[in-house]
């Protein structure tokens, strides 16, 4: 990480008793709820005691158990309390995405805000609007990135068990425990420092991937038995799931997250798409291997981004008509 760069942050951080706010993406993953959370624990060991983190929305119950984890202020519950807090912080630590757009309805107040705005993020194309900008689409996650940042503050040893544990979360699930986006050395030395601090790496795997629902798992057999369509001539997969069928499986959030990889996990499939019908528009998450570029995909035709293998956006028509236009532009570009 940039030394330059760490010294402007550590400047900005001289004083510790001004106002500091994490603040996550909206439906934040693994990655945005533990880089943030890690950085609260840190901030906290080395002495900070006006800090605060910000959700826009709640997050999967499979994170729930996370260390500060009832730290966390849902904006979308305590509204006045979120934006106060954003219009009036010093510094504000965006982590884990890097545009306004991406924290919902706390957009306007995000931008607003006079606080000094430092982007800890390994998204591809940072937007302007920030003051500091660590952006590096290499890093395995904003988690180790945060690692990093901690690590060139001179003050790794101020990283407790619960914060490593945090930053465990977001290195795995962005990684799908260690399968994709985590070639570099440097990821595992990272982890191999955060197991020497007493994180238990099969514990940690078990909270998030084997504590499904009865209902999440019968949805997901749903999804792959009745909602799955393949175009192996494109090499394509995708799900739709309309609001009746989340309801029929009592649906809750996170439950369909990681459901798109099973669809990118059938044979000569180099591109799969999950349609999840929400109240005012569809959300779409697309997942890819090699050179099929779903960032470009999303921010092209669905108001969305994210890295070159997984990314998201939006639509604004019905499910139905979604998924026709899909199929066209699948058609239509090959
Ligand atoms: P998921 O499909 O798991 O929701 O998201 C996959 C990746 O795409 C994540 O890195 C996430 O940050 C990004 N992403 C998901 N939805 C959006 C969106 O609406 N806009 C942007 N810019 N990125 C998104
Ligand atoms: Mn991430």
């Amino acid at each position: 990480m940039d030394k330059t760069q760490i010294l402007r942050a550590a400047e900005y951080l001289k004083d510790r008793s001004q106002s500091i706010v994490m603040i996550m993406h909206t439906s934040p993953d693994g990655d945005a709820v533990g880089s943030s959370l890690a950085f609260y624990d840190y901030l906290l060991n080395a002495g900070y005691s006006n800090i605060h983190v910000i959700a826009p929305n709640p997050y999967a119950s499979f994170l729930h158990w996370i260390p500060h984890h009832d730290k966390v202020i849902i904006a979308e519950k305590e509204k006045e309390k979120a934006k106060d807090l954003i219009s009036s912080a010093s510094i504000l630590f965006c982590l884990d995405f890097n545009g306004f757009s991406r924290v919902n309805h706390l957009e306007k107040v995000l931008r607003d805000s006079k606080g000094v705005k430092i982007m800890i993020d390994h998204h591809p194309g940072p937007e302007s609007g920030f003051d500091l900008v660590f952006s590096d689409t290499d890093a395995s996650s904003t988690a180790e990135m945060v690692y990093e940042f901690i690590a060139g503050l001179g003050d790794t040893e101020k990283i407790s068990l619960q914060a490593a544990q945090c930053l465990y979360v977001g290195i795995i699930t962005d990684t799908g425990s260690f399968s994709y986006g985590c070639n570099n050395p440097r990821t595992y030395e990272i982890v191999a420092r955060l197991i020497e601090k007493g994180v238990d790496g099969a514990h940690i795997h078990h909270l998030i991937y084997s504590t499904y629902t009865i209902d999440r798992m019968r949805l997901l057999g749903y999804c792959l038995s009745e909602r799955l369509t393949v175009m192996p001539e494109y090499q394509v997969a995708f799900i739709a799931l309309s609001k009746e069928d989340l309801k029929k499986f009592n649906h809750q959030e996170g439950d369909t997250e990681g459901v798109v990889n099973y669809a990118l996990a059938i044979r000569d499939i180099s591109l799969a798409v999950l349609f999840t019908e929400k109240n005012n528009y569809v959300k779409v998450s697309f997942r890819s291997v090699g050179d099929v570029d779903v960032n470009k995909l999303a921010r092209n035709y669905y108001e969305g981004g994210g890295h070159k293998n997984a990314a998201g956006g939006k639509s604004f028509r019905s499910l139905e008509h979604t998924v026709t236009s899909f199929i066209s532009l699948v058609k239509g570009s090959s």
